[in-house]
């Protein structure tokens, strides 16, 4: 009853605005009033404190004032902008129809919704980031997911039958939103999506936009081709639906064109190296551990692209190295030319600096959003065009051979801006200034017109000097009044009849006649109408520009092409990188190898280069101890990422390496590297260990940095212990693994299997002192150094000698006391462990061997018995 009686109160404003407002709920509206949009209620809360904007109410004075604030139309895309960054959500609610006309209530419809996964102003994009929405759709035992960055035109879909592959790749395509169907708010089998991305924007599609048949129809009819045949997805149920989700939402929220979604490219995760989202971390591949930034990371030495389209697609080849033997090559072969002729490669990157973002260019011409410095823009990429193409006429190689076919319809582009638009036009395309005169007769008149004006208003000014006699008389404008003659007040009297007073300042008087008013009729008018006939070209043009949008297209990603490419020619150069050469006998050889980050960052000191060979027979598992701050870590990496440039096309730093086609890249880095998330940073070690031990395959590779550090040294080192011994004995050929540990013990490991090697970062003792030296070398160390590390950091002599004092009790005698103490009578748990040191030495050795050799299956119960009567006299 209450409600009703505040129905009854509300306005039929109100009214239509909670009627809109209930359809768009997870959406802030913003309702167009006059020249503002107008927040309501809760809105209005969020947007004043998010934005920083007053809190007013509508009807004050009444009992239940409604919370109202706004922001001028004018400015609203920055404030739109500011609500997109933080992960809000907006629906832009406009007048369909013009006020004065209204009967009534003037309508009002949403016009557009604005979501992170929808930006398409530049000003809010990362110039060298896709920004993808993602959908994902369950159907049956299989997954679907397809991904668009609306500001591109990129469009993918693939599918999976496991979760958490779709999970990783999700973490790997980084979106700024995920769709999923209404269903998965609550279905079971979407749980780890809804919990794993609860911090992420995410939208609920209906369930009806994702079944199967229709999306595949609104597929194609969007790309208007009879089937999807064309794009290799046909057979994908989950992924079609995935993908026709997504394009219902583009197309529910956008009201506009999208024609630039012209097709779906259909991958399978299978056909690149995986490196899952953590190691991407570890690795530092795009991201440092330190801030975040791209500084220090694989991405800063490698990127040396020139244009946003070749930043994108670099960051897409280090996320997504090849398997095929024969693509890597290619991009090799490329990298190789563009490496040997250095003339035509600073060319080309030189003429590369002229082409725009021809992608986003491209998406915001065919959408409606371009404007006429978007077109000179695209002219000047055009006009760049024939002169990359002119500096790769020498190259023989298939990635470097332009498709030449294009080119005319786009000259022709080109040409036709040039004729229509000015070289430095406004960003507004409503104020005129936009096209040459010459282009369009009328439009010329009308310019004359204005032009015109300006010289019969000296006329008019010196006549009526003249004809006054008033020597302060002025003819001047101004938006409130438009033209007027201006006199000192001194000489208002003298002023004829037919000046008509208009305005009365302190100093002067300001007047209108019939003449002036004729005359700015005219003028006005020639204004106002210029400025809509401009545009009216400038849309006819756009509209044209639009109809070539695929080969805007293929130029954009052959340009990107080119830019990454030589980009790696020009890294390798610089940085003294080799071509690699690729294997498929799981060999993985690295002469001379280097860390190309921690190379750059030590300039000043020299970094040691390290060999290192691993393969599926005698270097399977390396065990790689040395003291802290050896090199162990830095090892490791390196051997992990020249794995990876090489997959992805890039030259390697080494002096010669040969690369193992590596399917999947597996990390884990020590417990203690990343305390600051907390204690149950042992979990999440395990986890990840887990997660390694079921996925990794024979031609994966694995590096483990100090597993086991998060716990006791003795729990530590038995996982340790297990997990290589797993590693090296998964599926008869094993894992490549690297283990670094300051266990020393582990290195006892190669006397019970066999395809282990140990190697050591030797450091040099001068006088009780430590020279780091960097230098991988075969065989075990049997110290860990930690003590002289600890005085090198500065830790109090006195500090240091008890703790050397202690290690040696520990060690010849199994007492953390020693013989300082009188024997203990009870020990302690720490105690009792080290006691039980060294671990598998002596007889237990023997015995295991011979377990491990006896053929247990062909025993008679007799030699059975015997054999466990020969162990047990061993022990
Ligand atoms: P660890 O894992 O053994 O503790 P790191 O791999 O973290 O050691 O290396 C410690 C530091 O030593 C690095 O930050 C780097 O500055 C330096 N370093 C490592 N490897 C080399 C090398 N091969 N040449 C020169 N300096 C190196």
């Amino acid at each position: 009853k209450g409600r009703q009686s505040s129905d009854a109160q509300i306005t039929p404003m109100m009214r239509q605005y909670l009627e809109i407002r209930e359809h768009y709920a997870d959406y802030l509206l913003f309702y167009r009033m006059g020249d503002f949009y107008e927040l309501f209620f809760e809105d209005a809360r969020t947007a004043s404190r998010e934005l920083e904007i007053t809190l007013t109410s509508r009807n004050k004075n009444e009992e239940n004032p409604v919370p109202m604030c706004g922001v001028p139309v004018k400015a609203a895309e920055i404030y739109l902008g500011r609500l997109i960054e933080k992960g809000y959500k907006v629906a832009i609610c406009e007048q369909t129809e013009d006020p004065a006309a209204a009967k009534g209530l003037v309508k009002r419809e949403v016009v557009r919704v604005v979501t992170p996964g929808m930006v398409l102003n530049s000003d809010l994009l990362d110039a060298r980031t896709n920004n993808f929405i993602v959908s994902i759709l369950a159907q049956g035992s299989r997954w679907g997911l397809s991904c668009l960055d609306l500001s591109t035109g990129a469009f993918r879909v693939t599918e999976s039958g496991d979760a958490h592959v779709l999970l990783e790749e999700i973490r790997r395509i980084a979106p700024s939103e995920i769709l999923m169907p209404a269903a998965a708010r609550t279905g079971d089998d979407y749980e780890i999506f809804r919990t794993s991305f609860e911090q992420s924007v995410t939208t609920w599609v209906d369930d009806g936009a994702c079944e199967y048949k229709p999306a595949r129809q609104r597929l194609i009819r969007q790309f208007q081709t009879r089937s999807l045949e064309g794009f290799g997805c046909e057979g994908l149920q989950a992924g079609i639906g995935a993908a026709g989700a997504l394009l219902f939402y583009v197309q529910e929220t956008q009201k506009q064109q999208i024609a630039h979604l012209s097709g779906l490219e259909t991958y399978f995760l299978d056909q690149y190296l995986q490196i899952d989202d953590v190691s991407c971390r570890n690795l530092e591949l795009l991201a440092n551990l330190r801030d975040s930034t791209r500084k220090a990371t694989l991405l800063s030495v490698l990127d040396f692209t020139v244009t946003a389209m070749g930043g994108r697609l670099i960051k897409h080849w280090v996320r997504y190295p090849l398997l095929g033997v024969g693509d890597m090559g290619a991009r090799h072969e490329a990298v190789d030319q563009l490496a040997e002729c250095s003339m035509e490669r600073k060319a080309i990157r030189a003429s590369l600096k002229s082409v725009a973002d021809l992608e986003r260019l491209g998406s915001k011409i065919v959408m409606g959003q371009a404007n006429a410095r978007d077109l000179v823009a695209l002219r000047r990429s055009i006009e760049a065009l024939p002169e990359i193409h002119g500096h790769l006429a020498g190259f023989s190689t298939d990635l470097l051979c332009p498709d030449t076919s294009i080119l005319p319809e786009l000259t022709g582009l080109g040409q036709i801006i040039a004729a229509a638009v000015v070289d430095d036009p406004p960003p507004v395309v409503n104020e005129g200034g936009m096209i040459r005169t010459g282009y369009d007769d009328n439009l010329d008149e009308l310019i004359a017109i204005a032009r015109d004006g300006k010289s019969f208003l000296a006329e008019l000014e010196a006549r009526e000097k003249q004809t006054t006699g008033i020597q302060t008389l002025k003819v001047r404008y101004n938006k409130v009044f438009g033209y007027y003659i201006e006199v000192s007040k001194n000489q208002a009297d003298t002023v004829p009849a037919h000046y008509v007073r208009k305005q009365t300042l302190v100093n002067a008087e300001r007047y209108i006649t019939d003449e002036l008013k004729s005359f700015e009729a005219k003028v006005l008018g020639a204004q106002e109408q210029r400025a809509s006939l401009e545009y009216e070209i400038f849309c006819k043009l756009r509209d044209t520009v639009a109809r070539t949008h695929k080969s805007v297209a293929a130029a954009a990603a052959f340009v990107a092409q080119i830019d990454v490419l030589s980009g790696l020619a020009e890294a390798a150069v610089q940085n003294r990188y080799v071509r690699p050469a690729i294997n498929e006998q799981g060999v993985i050889d690295i002469a001379e190898g280097r860390h190309p980050v921690v190379e750059k960052l030590i300039e000043a000191e020299r970094f040691v280069p390290n060999s290192l060979r691993m393969d599926n027979r005698e270097n399977q598992v390396l065990i790689i101890t040395g003291p802290n701050m050896a090199g162990k870590s830095t090892v490791l990496r390196q051997a992990a990422l020249i794995v990876l440039m090489a997959q992805m096309g890039s030259f390697v730093p080494a002096d010669r390496a040969d690369i193992a086609v590596t399917d999947r890249i597996f990390t884990r880095v020590g417990a203690l590297d990343n305390l600051s998330q907390g204690q149950s940073t042992f979990m999440v070690e395990m986890e990840e260990t887990a997660n390694i031990m079921n996925n990794a395959t024979s031609r994966s590779l694995v590096i483990m940095d100090e597993i086991g550090r998060g716990t006791s040294t003795f729990d530590g080192l038995s996982i340790a212990w297990a997990v290589a011994e797993y590693l090296h004995d998964l599926e008869d050929t094993g894992v490549k693994s690297m283990f670094a540990t300051h266990y020393h013990e582990l290195t006892e490991l190669h006397r019970v299997r066999r395809r282990v090697k140990n190697y050591n970062i030797a450091v040099r003792e001068i006088n009780d002192e430590i020279i780091f030296l960097h230098q991988l070398a075969e065989g075990g160390t049997n110290r860990s150094y930690g003590i002289e590390v600890a005085r090198l950091a500065g830790m109090p002599e006195k500090v240091v000698e008890r703790a050397k004092k202690v290690l040696e009790n520990v060690e010849k005698q199994g007492h953390v006391l020693g013989r300082e103490a009188a024997a203990p009578a009870r020990r302690t748990r720490v105690q009792q462990r080290y006691v039980q040191l060294p671990l598998f030495q002596g007889p237990e050795q023997d015995v295991l061997e011979r377990l491990r050799q006896a053929e247990v299956e062909h025993l008679t119960p007799m030699d059975a018995m015997n054999l466990l009567y020969q162990l047990r006299q061993k022990l």
